[in-house]
This record gives structure tokens, C-alpha cells and sequence, in this order.
């Protein structure tokens, strides 16, 4: 706890620039840090992403590991030698 890291420097926010990875909207900041969103330019850039990730990684082993049991049923029903 340090009185003098509790004042406002007006000099140095907002003194960085960044580029928004996920509408490419440029934005100040003061650091990466204190920019809770970084690298996003805003919080709801950084959920879509990350909902983007997440909806992505359930989504292919989920449909992969249905695909596969319904192959295995097909192949359990036919004989391996049918033709
Ligand atoms: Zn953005």
C-alpha cells in the first residue's frame, strides 16, 4: 500500500496503442495490465473470442466421437468379409 502508486498520472494513461485482434479497431491503453480486455479492444471482443475457442473445441469432439459410434454400430451389424 503506497500513498504515491494511488495518484492519477495524467501523463501516462492511456499512452500505449493496440490493435483489437477481433474487429482490428485500433485503441489506447493505459497498460496491459490495467486493459483487462487486452489484447481486445473491449471485454465483449475478448467473450467473443473466447466463446468462439470454446464453442469450437466442443463442438468437433462432440459431432467426432457421435460419428464414430455410429460407424462402430454399422460395422457391428455388417460382417467384415460382406463383399
Ligand atoms: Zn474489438
Amino acid at each position: 500500500m503506497s500513498d504515491q502508486e494511488s495518484e492519477p498520472k495524467p501523463a501516462e494513461q492511456f499512452s500505449k496503442e493496440g490493435r483489437c485482434p477481433r474487429c482490428g479497431k485500433s485503441f489506447k491503453y493505459r497498460s496491459a495490465a490495467a486493459h483487462k480486455p487486452f489484447p481486445f479492444c473491449s471485454p465483449r471482443c475478448r467473450e467473443v473470442d473466447l466463446g468462439n475457442w470454446l464453442t469450437g473445441r466442443y463442438v468437433i469432439p462432440g459431432a467426432q466421437s457421435r460419428a464414430d459410434d455410429e460407424r462402430d454400430e454399422d460395422a457391428a451389424d455388417l460382417p467384415p468379409d460382406a463383399t
